[in-house]
């Protein structure tokens, strides 16, 4: 998939999943949803990043391992761990960004993926349906740590989107 493809895939499940599947609906009527709806889009063309990445680093490639992965919201999530980041414009637009990513990598899957380093096909689903499916799990998962170790009750965290 190229950039286009991989936004028209991103932003309609960020919509949906949002109305649908998370338990902020309230989302939708925040004047910053565009924003959110921004980051799901910087998500998704995130790991193509590996185009500029191998200009500098020779052989890096394109669809590389690394920036094809969780490790970019994982490096993004210490942060927000250790400081206890709980405001709903960072942890909304963090999910997004999150959710984003996860859509690129199911996107990859459905053409040829040649990612660099891997050589057989059933490796490259493997990593893409790996990486994708714990980022999904990540993303229940921050739902979930943003409303409660983080210091705000679910309903001060309801409370306060905006
Ligand atoms: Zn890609």
């Amino acid at each position: 998939m190229r950039g286009k493809s991989h936004l028209l895939l991103a932003i309609p499940l960020y919509v949906l999943s949002v109305k649908y599947l998370s338990h902020a609906q309230e989302l939708l009527l925040s004047p910053f949803f565009a924003l959110y709806c921004l980051t799901a889009m910087v998500g998704a063309l995130f790991p193509d990043v590996d185009w500029a990445i191998d200009r500098v680093i020779p052989g890096f490639g394109h669809r590389n391992p690394l920036t094809h992965s969780l490790l970019g919201p994982l490096l993004l999530y210490i942060p927000i761990f250790i400081y206890k980041v709980s405001h709903p414009l960072l942890t909304n637009s963090y999910n997004a960004f999150t959710f984003g990513i996860a859509t690129h990598l199911f996107g990859d899957l459905v053409k040829r993926g040649n990612l660099t380093w891997v050589k057989s096909r059933k490796q490259e689903h493997a990593w893409y349906i790996l990486n994708g499916a714990v980022l999904v799990v990540l993303l229940s998962m921050t739902e979930f740590l943003k409303a409660l170790p983080l210091g705000t009750s679910i309903i001060n965290f309801i409370n306060t989107f905006s």
